[in-house]
């Protein structure tokens, strides 16, 4: 029997996860430990409508403290936690806690680029963060933004909105290619730089540097780039330091039901690298879907309401005027089929790998996406003329 309840970590997988157990009719104590000063809140549109202005932080809360006030939520804000030793967590200040049940929810933190710090370097991940960087895109600001994955590529799209002049340095041929393979980071490139974005491909950066109102990023070929601000997005670390005898990999490992290697202790979001049933793997994300769906999946696990954790995954991206949508998780695929036109950055695309469909990536198709989901799910082999063709309704296949 379960009546004690600790989450450490405040993101969107604690949140959830928190609002579950209560409307599962869970009425034990709950106490939800996080190093930020705000209670959880939605991370997506701090790259885009909180960064540009447009939405106030109160929209993006997830668990307002008059909420948990009402619910029975003890908030522990300000609160880094540094050991978790079995179902006993250690707060930086005040006395050991334990509880019945222990979900791990850390997310993560953005990666540094070693060398690239400063008074004008930006990295992005919390409220404060996109506040900090608000302040920096005006009309003509000079934003270099190294790292072209989802965070890159929506500061530029933001900054762009916002007036700025942007120059995107990446590593890879093409941005997100890590994401979405060459042929779709192809689209992506064209669709920054129709978006009026300076996109260096190719391109490493190996210095930095400041002087007065300057920041230079030195990249390998000798160039200087110069700029007002530097946004460095290149990719997020799975925050497990305070995790002692767990099993980690790449994050904390938990099978299909948020279960760590710890008896008691579950995890769920960004730092879990989950056992997924449909894919046959270990696999961890970092969607925002994905974080919401594991912590009430966790939640349930640990009211001994668990079912198998099978979401196929899905994620978005604003970015230049155009949605973003993906679902499944291909990390090989010998053929891809195009439903529409990428020039004019309306379609989808399949992945096919031996003819199954592993995922599909499409710009303002939101409604083929979720069809899609449902056929990766099914691990269908759909025709690739099929898919191909405009006028056969996709909903047959299912
Ligand atoms: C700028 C940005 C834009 C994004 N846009 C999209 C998007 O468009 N679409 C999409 O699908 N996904 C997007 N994401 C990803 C999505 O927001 C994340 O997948 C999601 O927030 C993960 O939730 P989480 O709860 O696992 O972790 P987090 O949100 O990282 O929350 C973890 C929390 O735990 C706290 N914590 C960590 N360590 C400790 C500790 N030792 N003690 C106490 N507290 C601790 C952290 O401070 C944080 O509050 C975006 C992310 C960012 C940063």
């Amino acid at each position: 029997m379960i009546r004690s309840v600790i989450v450490v970590g405040g993101g969107q997988a604690a949140a959830v996860a928190v609002r579950t157990l209560r409307r599962r009719g869970y009425d034990g104590s709950v106490l939800l430990v996080s190093e930020e000063h705000l209670p959880p809140y939605q991370r997506p549109p701090l790259s885009k409508e909180y960064l540009a202005g447009e939405e106030d932080w109160e929209s993006l809360c997830l668990l307002p403290e008059s909420w948990c006030a009402d619910n029975d939520v003890e908030l522990r804000l300000n609160t880094r936690v540094t050991a978790v030793r079995g179902r006993e967590v250690e707060p930086a200040s005040g006395a050991r806690l334990t509880a019945d049940a222990l979900l791990v929810a850390t997310g993560g933190r953005p990666r540094r680029l070693p060398g690239v710090e400063g008074e004008r370097v930006r990295y992005l991940r919390t409220v404060a963060d996109s506040d900090r960087l608000r302040g920096d895109l005006r009309p003509g600001a000079r934003v270099v933004v190294v790292g072209g994955g989802f965070v890159g590529s929506e500061v530029a799209s933001t900054a762009r909105s916002l007036g700025a002049e942007v120059t995107v340095l990446e590593c890879l041929p093409v941005p997100l290619q890590r994401a979405l393979g060459p042929e779709m980071g192809g689209v992506c490139a064209a669709l920054q730089r129709a978006g009026g974005v300076d996109l260096r491909t190719g391109v490493t950066v190996t210095g930095y540097a400041e002087s007065g109102d300057v920041a230079a990023v030195r990249t390998g070929e000798g160039r200087v780039v110069e700029g007002d601000v530097v946004v460095v997005g290149v990719g997020m670390l799975p925050n497990v330091e305070a995790l002692h005898g767990f099993e980690l990999d790449d994050g904390v490992l938990v099978d299909e039901y948020c279960r760590t290697s710890v008896p008691g202790v579950y995890a769920a979001g960004d730092v879990a690298r989950h056992h997924h049933p449909l894919f046959g793997r270990a696999v961890r994300v970092e969607h925002f879907d994905h974080a919401s769906a594991h912590g009430m999946a966790a939640a349930k696990s640990i009211l001994g309401q668990g079912t198998p954790y099978t979401s196929p995954h899905w994620f978005w991206s604003d970015q230049f005027g155009r949605n973003l949508q993906y679902t499944g998780h291909a990390d090989e695929w010998d053929e891809i089929v195009v439903r529409g036109e990428v020039e004019e950055f309306d379609f989808i695309a399949f992945y096919l790998r031996k003819g199954v469909l592993q995922a599909a990536f499409a710009m303002d198709r939101g409604g083929d996406v979720a069809v899609a989901r449902q056929l990766v799910s099914a691990r269908a082999v759909p025709d690739p003329g099929f898919l191909r063709d405009e006028d056969a309704d996709l909903t047959e296949l299912l």
